[in-house]
């Protein structure tokens, strides 16, 4: 079944036609599950897609519709779903054994490839996750400036670490979200994305700022984006002051160029967190950076020191099936135009979605930079030509605005009826392996939905 098949029937009626498969899981999931889901990112009314199965670009849901996906495993899968090469190294892996308590060949070969794609990364450790990498992040600069604060940008997301909290969809002001308690709010200090006198004011106020960490294309990948020249001043500021510098790569790393963006943009940072491209889709996540700052993680060099090392023990960190992964996933971003090939994707499907919203008169706009796609629904109803938006003049205006409800939702839910999957923002990470059936798919998905909202009365 799919939207054409029932032409008159609104998209929320629509998709519950449409997946009665999805229904069932979710009534049972919301007995078993805070709100039946385990991402909050999954959360969706009526209720979330249920995912079978998935392949290169693709996926399907228990119902058997068949999606172009823009989730890529939360922005893991540049090469796509179930990749052939990153398939066979996982399955290899498997076969030898999932974990060893040990050290092993392949996190060897990961770490060889992490310090070589990445600029800043003299040194590597794996982590869990991007949370992990993060919180160790913090840590690693806390430890070597012998100072506590840390400076972050409102918007920007870092995992849902203690310190990464506020700020972030909502308490602007800085105070601490539930359960985190205040004291530790206390050394976070928020700043507004690209604001030149507002984080030369907090430098100019506080000697005791050990780092800054920011998305370094803007929070959520672009969506609200960082002028290259910020990172600039950022650079100098921290070099001034004696603070780490922290881009947070977990999105953009191994995506935006095989180096991340500090290789596209030429800014290099004192340290690099990593997660998703980095373990090819399976768990992991790692912190890159100088040696004289990870050396807080080394035995012989902090006991020289007459240090205290950091301890870091992890039961999953560089476990061999993620490693096995990552190596094969690194080794086909640094030897072919795999992030080229997404960035095009990314500049071709703005640009026909933008002539979507100019054909039907809809003052939203389509945007992003390198390999993601975001959708303005402009909630404020304010003036937008969508072929000269300028997001980082409507930063102010996106902060804070809850994502999947109302119009938003409703774009989601007309995308998802035309064979198409975005996030709630809604938002999209685009593979390597998106080629010009998906790229027609994703139009004519977006201009059926525009017109479905037209019809609805949801939009003029
Ligand atoms: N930083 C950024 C920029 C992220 O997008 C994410 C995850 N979406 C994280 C950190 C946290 O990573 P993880 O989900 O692996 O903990």
């Amino acid at each position: 079944m799919s939207a054409s098949t029932i032409p008159n029937a609104t998209l929320t009626a629509t998709y519950e036609a449409m997946t009665p498969g999805s229904a069932a899981l979710a009534t049972k999931a919301r007995g078993l599950l805070p709100s039946g889901v385990a991402h909050d990112g999954r959360h969706f009314d009526p209720y979330p897609l249920y995912v079978q199965r998935a392949l290169g670009p693709v996926k399907w849901d228990v119902d058997n519709n068949k999606y172009v996906d823009y989730f890529g495993g939360h922005g893991a899968l540049i090469l796509g779903h179930n990749h052939p090469t990153v398939m066979a190294a996982v399955h290899a892996a498997l076969d030898r054994g999932t974990h060893f308590g040990a050290c092993h060949e392949l996190e060897v070969r990961w770490a060889e490839l992490v310090t070589q794609m990445v600029p800043s990364a003299e040194r590597v450790r794996f982590t869990g996750s991007g949370t992990e990498a993060t919180l160790m992040a913090l840590r690693l600069a806390r430890a070597y400036t012998g100072r506590g604060k840390l400076v972050r940008f409102r918007g920007h997301f870092h995992g849902w670490n203690d310190h990464m909290t506020s700020g972030y969809s909502n308490h602007f002001d800085g105070t601490p979200t539930s359960g985190v308690v205040a004291g530790l709010s206390d050394s976070v200090l928020l700043c507004d994305p690209n604001d030149v006198d507002g984080i030369t004011r907090i430098f100019n106020d506080h000697k005791d700022i050990a780092a800054v960490i920011l998305e370094p294309t803007g929070a959520s990948f672009g969506k609200m984006p960082i002028l290259p020249s910020f990172l600039q001043v950022l650079r100098d500021l921290t070099t001034q002051s004696g603070a780490i510098l922290i881009f947070d790569e977990v999105v953009t790393g191994f995506r935006v160029s095989s180096g991340g963006a500090q290789k596209a943009l030429g800014v290099t940072p004192d340290m690099t967190t990593m997660a998703k491209i980095v373990s090819g889709g399976l768990p992991g996540g790692a912190v890159g950076g100088r040696k004289d700052i990870l050396d807080w993680l080394d035995f012989e060099v902090t006991k020289q020191n007459g240090q205290e090392k950091i301890y870091h023990p992890g039961t999953f960190n560089a476990n061999p099936v993620s490693a096995a992964a990552g190596v094969a996933t690194l080794e086909i971003l640094s030897t072919t135009d795999a992030c080229d090939r997404a960035n095009a994707f990314g500049t071709e499907v703005r640009a026909q979605m933008t002539e979507v919203l100019e054909e039907e008169a809809v003052n939203w706009a389509v945007y992003g930079s390198y390999s993601g796609i975001h959708i303005y629904t402009n909630p404020d109803g304010v003036d937008i030509t969508p072929s000269a938006f300028d997001a980082v003049s409507f930063i102010p205006r996106m902060l804070g605005k809850s994502r999947g409800a109302g119009v938003t939702g409703q774009v989601r839910m007309g995308l998802l009826v035309n064979g198409v999957d975005m996030n709630s923002g809604p938002s999209g990470t685009i593979s390597a392996m998106h080629g010009e059936e998906e790229m027609a798919i994703t139009v004519d998905a977006f201009r059926a939905t525009i017109r479905a909202m037209k019809r609805e009365g949801t939009i003029q």
